[in-house]
């Protein structure tokens, strides 16, 4: 963490809940008492946005988890940023790698995802990251340049963007990658923004992290000067979810 960039923690809920259970997380999240200084956006999915918004402190940001290219259209299935904007929803998650490694979905069209909702100017969290094969390939770097660059030639405003890179290997399996592992792919990234985009942004911009973020593991992520956030699948379905937000306090 670093005192010039604001620490942003995002919660991606996403396929999970109930107009029940996400009931319950509001409240908890409501009531909880969260470090001021940080951050903190929550990814309902697309169906309780509305809800969720509704209810939920104003005091939190909220997320899409994906939106379309268009502002509307035969488009069956999909929603614009147009439309998640009208819900007083200011961000969307783009490109995580659910999108990337189940749906398939690539560079080209994660970068005009992220081109429409500037455009919009909706906030975007955008999401890089190896999977074990690449890893174990050994072609982490290449990997997360390239997803990198297809960020950066889309961008026009940089205030509204958030990195997240994500150990893939590391999502879902209860084990987060090493502090050391994680602050040296940020700050690669921040290297590449500093050459190829410039100075001022890779200073300014924020790059967390996700891959089983947990309320132990988050505190010394949270030491590295890189690491500026996190993004949180299954811990931030529960209490836990405080703890991490807290991770500085
Ligand atoms: P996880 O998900 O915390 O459940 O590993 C993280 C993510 O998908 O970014």
């Amino acid at each position: 963490a670093n005192m010039t960039r604001k620490f942003f923690v995002c919660g991606n809920w996403k396929m999970n809940g109930s107009k029940k259970s996400i009931g319950e997380l509001i409240q908890l999240l409501n009531q909880a008492k969260l470090d001021p200084s940080v951050e903190v956006v929550c990814a309902a999915p697309t169906i309780y946005l509305d809800m969720t918004r509704s209810k939920l402190d104003p005091k939190f940001g909220m997320a899409a988890q994906n939106c379309y290219i268009f502002p509307s259209g035969g488009f069956t299935g999909e929603i614009s940023p147009a439309m998640i904007k009208d819900c007083d929803i200011n961000w969307v998650i783009l490109g995580h790698s659910t999108r990337r490694h189940i749906f398939g979905e690539s560079n080209e069209l994660i970068g005009k995802k992220i081109a429409h909702a500037q455009e919009n100017s909706l906030g975007v969290i955008v999401c890089i990251g190896e999977t074990l094969d690449e890893k174990e390939r050994g072609i982490t770097d290449e990997v997360i340049f390239a997803q990198t660059k297809a960020i950066a030639d889309n961008v026009k405003d940089w205030s509204k963007v958030v990195i997240a890179y994500e150990a893939g290997w590391a999502i879902g399996t209860g084990k987060s990658a090493t502090p050391q592992h994680v602050q040296n792919i940020h700050e690669k990234v921040r290297e590449w923004l500093k050459t190829n985009v410039s100075e001022p942004v890779a200073n300014s911009v924020r790059i967390i992290y996700g891959g089983s973020v947990r309320g132990d593991s988050c505190r010394e992520l949270a030491t590295q000067k890189d690491i500026d956030g996190f993004i949180v699948g299954k811990g931030s379905l529960k209490p836990e979810f405080v703890d991490i937000v807290n991770a500085r306090a």
